[in-house]
């Protein structure tokens, strides 16, 4: 692709290669699944886990398709990534073109004019009017690396604040970074050091205002650790792992405000929240903040390994030419599936289609919260919602997680051709992360499953 404005320039197949219903033929896992997780159990490390051990041999737009021909409702579109739908059109076009002309060349050697078109995509995107700038790298955790390495760049400074219950990926730096130790960081360590946990916004447990658990937040900040050695607060603005709290009103900006006074980086972790999936562009933007630096990853292309981070130019721009980069990252066929994927936002109006999915969605869940007093709370934006599941009777005092009843819910789902996430410091948390291409008739499917499933537990 050579035009100065890239476009992926393809329509989208006007039919769907497969059938949106869900259908279960064989056990589950069926006997083709057994078979090839004997062979995984032989050369897969066990550190490798999977939530549905069915193997999956097509996927297009939301449903999943097995070796065994049974057809999956995915409530989990890979964990937020495959956003704009399996498989879709656009993308498949795009990366197969890419595909034809250029792999590799790696940008740090000779560049090409996809990788500057999604930074200036993700300039034009991300929160903020200002002047930004980005480097694109492989995966969430390098995204994050990159964040905190560019930060404190910046400030001379070298401590790190995140949050309670907040999850930034599997590398040394990023296992410290995360709240649960357990499984992601136990026997791995030593952790990195300098890095420290403030309390966050739980409103649901909490019950504090936006402005009482920010002053919580900067208590600690300011006690602990203190401005003067802090390079930045990495907040994931709806987080992710821990169970999709969103933060009470005014929470963000309030940290924001404290961070810009101290010359503190505040990094938003989009990671899971960002391309699209809350009905913005940026979750941030629920919130009236405007992060110094956004991380995009996840859903950033498709389902293609992508991710970057994105700022203000001079924050950006304080690091030494040679010390940002890395062989693989903004690779040309992610790059341009990225290019596409913005362009399904836009043509197939999915920041609409994240708002309707969030009405739908939640005015099913509170029908069955009449019904259910172990659903103790709904919450999320767009097509990032989940319930957090509380023992009978404790949903008013108090709200004992239910970690058993998630278990059993996704394990019923799965049984019946619904595959569902969970989630949670506790695990009690079932999320729902549709793609945005999800029919109505799909949601509704769901969550009938989900109401024989909570039936099912009696
Ligand atoms: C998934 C995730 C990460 C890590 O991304 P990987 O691509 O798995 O390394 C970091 N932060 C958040 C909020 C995530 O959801």
């Amino acid at each position: 692709m050579t035009d100065t404005q890239i476009s992926a320039q393809t329509e989208p197949a006007p039919v769907n290669s497969v059938p949106q219903e869900r259908k279960v033929v064989t056990a589950i896992p069926g006997p083709k699944s057994e078979q090839l997780h004997a062979r995984r159990a032989k050369v897969v490390s066990a550190g490798v886990s999977s939530a549905l051990p069915v193997y999956i041999e097509r996927a297009n737009g939301s449903i999943l398709v097995d070796v065994d021909g049974n057809r999956f409702v995915d409530f989990g579109a890979g964990i937020g990534v495959t956003t704009v739908g399996h498989t879709e059109q656009r993308v498949v076009a795009a990366a197969a073109s890419q595909l034809q002309d250029v792999i590799h060349t790696l940008f740090t050697i000779t560049p090409y004019e996809e990788y500057v078109r999604v930074a200036e995509l993700l300039a034009e995107h991300t929160p903020g009017t200002w002047e930004k700038k980005s480097v694109l790298v492989n995966s969430g955790a390098e995204a994050v690396e990159n964040g905190v390495k560019i930060a404190r760049k910046f400030t001379g400074r070298r401590a790190v604040a995140v949050l309670d219950h907040a999850y930034h990926g599997r590398t040394n730096l990023t296992m410290a970074m995360n709240y649960k130790a357990h499984p992601y960081a136990t026997g791995y360590g030593p952790l990195a050091g300098d890095v420290y946990h403030a309390p966050s916004s739980y409103p649901y447990r909490d019950g504090l205002s936006g402005a009482d658990a920010a002053a919580h937040t900067i208590a600690y900040l300011e006690k602990v650790v203190g401005a003067a050695d802090l390079a930045c607060l990495v907040v994931e603005p709806i987080q992710g792992e821990g169970g999709f709290m969103v933060p009470a009103e005014g929470y963000l900006p309030i940290l924001q405000r404290w961070c810009t006074e101290h010359g503190v980086v505040m990094i938003a972790d989009e990671i899971q929240s960002g391309m699209a999936r809350t009905g913005h562009y940026y979750a941030s933007e629920h919130f009236g903040w405007e992060p110094d630096l956004v991380l995009s990853a996840k859903g950033i292309a498709g389902g293609l390994p992508l991710a970057a981070v994105t700022g203000r130019a001079e924050i950006m721009d304080a690091s030494q030419p040679g010390g940002l980069g890395g062989t693989f990252g903004g690779n040309p066929v992610a790059c341009a599936a990225a290019i596409a994927v913005f362009e399904a936002i836009q043509e197939n109006h999915l920041l609409e289609a994240a708002t309707r999915i969030e009405a739908r969605l939640k005015a099913g869940l509170e029908r069955l919260q009449q019904r259910y007093d172990i659903i103790g709370d709904i919450r999320g934006k767009g097509a990032m919602v989940a319930i957090e599941l509380v023992q009978p009777g404790t949903a008013a005092t108090t709200k004992t997680p239910n970690p058993e009843a998630v278990t059993a819910l996704v394990a019923y789902a799965a049984q019946h051709g619904v595959l569902f996430l969970n989630a949670g410091t506790w695990g009690n948390v079932l999320r729902f992360l549709p793609s945005l291409a999800v029919s109505d008739a799909l949601i509704e499917d769901g969550l009938s499953v989900l109401d024989d499933a909570l039936a099912s537990l009696g």
